[in-house]
């Protein structure tokens, strides 16, 4: 048995999927928790319904109690954590549910799961593990030309939220050194794919185009970052968990660096050929906005050391995952329409499992 945190978001819906579907893990049980937060979407672990290896609860990572009832009830022998507020844009406007959820939630699981490690047997102790998925933004801007961020990069965050995920990264690795927690920690390019909530660039872009809404590109488009499709990170996931070392980061991308302004004309071309639009080619909507303010310039990962100790490669190059995004979000209309209407919010009121 496995705690999820934040397991109905985009990686950690697409991670359970994957957990209960790989043959070397699905017959592993999986506790999924997630407060259900705007970015929270029951409706992408549907699949799972009757599946009784998936047990959802509806809670907050920042609840104590919740959580020490839920190690002692189920007693999972790791811990992934996703569970964050993740939206930079959001992070601006309002920083302060970042501290709370991504540092004041990530210390009260860590306190938890300390307790929680703490009580076990001797035999299970050295086997727990808690795993924190982060992301490479921690590392802050890289200069065109300068080496990918290797896992020995000064931490150097530039926004609210960068700042909060550089924070509890911290804290974890705090607590394996003072503590002695069985601790990985593995910060990631930016993910694309199924299930991505339609406010970050490659969902948004396909969704706007669609409805024939401009494109909004921040200042000229050539901010860079690494890419990788989200299954892939989900299998970095896996492999770190299962054997990489304890208190190790580990980097885990794409090698992947594509300018905003390339990946939005990309996806226009995708859907030229794959949805023509008869009022024309769909580059013809693509809006130049004034930039965010801080914004990095520049992500790259260097992902060898995950390649060299775990043997881990993405099986997607970014032309094949682009295609297959796209084609998802041709084919998942519906799942679009509901997370832009108010109805997916009543609904999930309703229908949420509590156990
Ligand atoms: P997301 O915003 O899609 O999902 C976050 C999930 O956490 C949601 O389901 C939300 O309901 C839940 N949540 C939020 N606050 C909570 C709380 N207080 N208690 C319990 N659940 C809560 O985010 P994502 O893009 O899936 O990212 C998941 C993790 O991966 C985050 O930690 C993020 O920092 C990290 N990450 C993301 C990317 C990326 O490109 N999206 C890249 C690298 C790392």
């Amino acid at each position: 048995m496995i705690l999820v945190t934040g397991g109905a978001g985009f990686i950690g819906s697409n991670f359970v999927l994957d957990w209960l579907e790989h043959p070397q893990t699905r017959d592993e049980a999986v506790v999924n928790l997630d407060a259900l937060t705007y970015a929270g979407n029951l409706r992408n672990l549907e699949s799972l319904q009757g599946n009784a290896k998936h047990v959802f609860v509806r809670g907050d990572i920042c609840d104590r109690e919740l959580m020490d009832r839920l190690l002692e009830q189920h007693r999972p022998r790791a811990i992934v954590h996703f569970a964050a507020e993740s939206h930079v844009d959001r992070s601006i406007h309002g920083p302060g549910e970042f501290m709370r959820t991504n540092v004041q939630g990530t210390f009260t699981l860590l306190e938890a799961a300390r307790a929680h490690w703490a009580s076990l047997p001797e035999s299970e102790r050295s086997a727990f593990r808690f795993h924190h998925v982060s992301t490479d933004e921690v590392y802050g801007s890289l200069a065109p030309g300068a080496p990918a961020f290797t896992e020995t990069h000064p931490y150097e965050p530039n926004s609210p939220y960068s700042a909060s995920k550089a924070a509890s990264d911290h804290l974890v690795r705090a607590w394996h050194h003072t503590y002695g927690l069985p601790v990985v920690t593995t910060n990631c390019s930016n993910n694309y794919g199924p299930y991505h909530f339609p406010e970050k660039l490659i969902p948004l872009m396909i969704v706007n185009a669609l409805a024939g809404k401009p494109l909004p590109v921040y200042g000229d488009g050539q901010q860079i970052r690494d890419w990788l499709y989200v299954k892939d990170h989900c299998s970095g996931i896996r492999a770190v968990l299962q054997g990489g070392r304890l208190g190790e980061t580990y980097n885990i991308g794409g090698w992947n660096e594509q300018a905003n302004i390339d990946i939005v004309k990309t996806i226009c071309a995708l859907l030229d050929e794959l949805r023509p639009d008869p009022a024309g080619a769909y580059a013809r909507l693509i809006t130049h906005v004034a930039d965010r303010p801080g914004h990095d310039r520049r992500y790259a990962i260097d992902a060898r050391k995950i390649e060299r100790e775990l043997g881990w490669r993405p099986a997607e190059t970014f032309e094949s995952g682009i295609r297959k995004t796209v084609q998802w979000y041709l084919d998942h209309a519906e799942w679009v329409a509901e997370m832009q209407s108010g109805e997916y919010r009543e609904w999930l009121e309703t229908n949420y499992v509590q156990r």
